[in-house]
C-alpha cells in the first residue's frame, strides 16, 4: 500500500506531497505539531494530544485549520488511507504561507499537514537492556511547553548523543537540573522507592506519556514527586527511565557512562511500562 499524506487540503501521494517555499515552517519553524499513537488502528490519547495541539496554537496564535472534530476525520482518514493498525500520525501545522517578513502575515491561512506510518517495533534489547543517556547544555528557548516545530537544539542533541552511543541526551538547565531529554520526558525514581520527574512548567514539554505514566503512578499508590533534579541526583538515583509517544518507557542505565543503581532495568520501572502498554492495548 503506497503512503498518502493529507496537506492543505489535498490527500497526495506521500511523494508527491510539500508544501511552498515560503511555508513560515520551513522559514521561521513557525509552526505547532503533534506526534500521536495508533494501537489497533485507534488512536491513543488523542483528547490529550488535541488539548495540547490547541493550546500550542493559542499560546503562537495561529488559528486552527479547521475545527478539532474535522480534524479528527481527517487523521482517521489518513490512517486508513495508509493502513495503519499499529503506529504513529503526525500532524503539523504552520502558520502559512507568506512572502518572507517576521511579523505575522495579514493574509496567509494556517497550513495543516498529517501523515502516518507503522511504528518500527520497540528494539528489544533498548527494553530490556536499557538505554544510555549523555548531558547536555539546555540552550533552548523559554517556552518548551509549546510544542513548536522548531527543533535545531533538539536535533544538535540527538546528535551528540547518537555519535556518544547513546539513545538519548538530558539538557541540563543553567541551575544544573535536568529539564528533559530532546524528545522523551527525563524521571527517576530515588532510594526510597519515590518517582521524581519535573513539574510541567515551562522548561519541559508536557508529555502526553508523562501524563499517563504519572496516572499510573497515583492509581498504584506508588509515592511520587514532580520537582526538578539534579544531574548528581539521577546518577544516584536507584533507577531511571524516560517516556514519549513514540519510545513509550525505556529504563535508563548510564548517564555519561555511570551506572544508575546496578547498571540494570529498575524493576519499578519496568512495572510501569507494563502498566503503560496494559493501559494503552485496553484502549482499543
Ligand atoms: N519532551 C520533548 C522535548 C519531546 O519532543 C517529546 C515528544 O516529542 C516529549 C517530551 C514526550 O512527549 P509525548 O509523551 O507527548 O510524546
Amino acid at each position: 500500500m503506497s503512503r498518502v499524506a493529507y496537506v492543505d487540503g489535498q490527500y497526495l501521494p506521500h511523494h508527491l506531497a510539500a508544501v511552498h517555499i515560503e511555508d513560515r515552517g520551513y522559514q521561521f519553524a513557525d509552526g505547532v505539531y503533534e506526534v500521536m499513537g495508533v494501537v489497533g488502528g485507534s488512536l491513543l490519547d488523542e483528547g490529550p494530544h488535541l488539548t495540547r495541539l490547541a493550546r500550542s496554537l493559542a499560546e503562537l496564535r495561529i488559528p486552527a485549520p479547521m475545527s478539532m472534530a474535522a480534524l479528527r476525520i481527517v487523521m482517521r482518514e489518513v490512517i486508513r488511507r495508509n493502513g495503519v493498525h499499529d503506529g504513529i500520525i503526525y500532524v503539523q501545522i504552520t502558520r502559512g504561507v507568506a512572502s518572507r517578513d517576521h511579523a505575522f502575515p495579514k493574509a496567509a491561512g494556517p497550513v495543516l499537514v498529517v501523515t502516518s506510518r507503522r511504528k518500527r517495533p520497540a528494539d528489544p534489547r533498548a527494553v530490556d537492556d536499557g538505554v544510555a543517556v549523555i548531558t547536555i547544555p539546555d540552550i533552548r528557548w523559554q517556552r518548551c511547553d509549546i510544542k513548536s516545530v522548531a527543533l535545531l537544539p533538539n536535533v544538535l542533541g540527538k546528535q551528540r548523543a547518537k555519535e556518544a552511543g547513546a539513545f538519548e541526551a538530558w539538557q541540563v538547565d543553567r541551575e544544573g537540573k535536568v529539564s528533559e531529554g530532546t524528545s522523551t520526558n527525563a524521571w527517576i525514581v530515588t532510594s526510597d522507592a519515590t518517582v521524581i520527574t519535573r513539574q510541567a512548567d515551562s522548561a519541559i514539554l508536557n508529555g502526553v506519556t508523562r501524563l499517563a505514566i504519572l496516572d499510573i503512578v497515583r492509581r498504584e499508590g506508588y509515592a511520587f514527586v514532580e520537582r526538578p533534579f539534579s544531574v548528581a541526583e539521577a546518577k544516584s538515583a536507584r533507577e531511571a527511565f524516560l517516556t514519549s509517544t513514540v519510545v513509550d518507557l525505556l529504563p535508563v542505565v548510564t548517564i555519561d557512562g555511570d551506572p544508575v543503581g546496578n547498571g540494570q532495568p529498575g524493576t519499578l520501572s519496568g512495572k510501569l511500562r507494563e502498566y503503560y502498554l496494559a493501559r494503552a492495548a485496553s484502549a482499543i
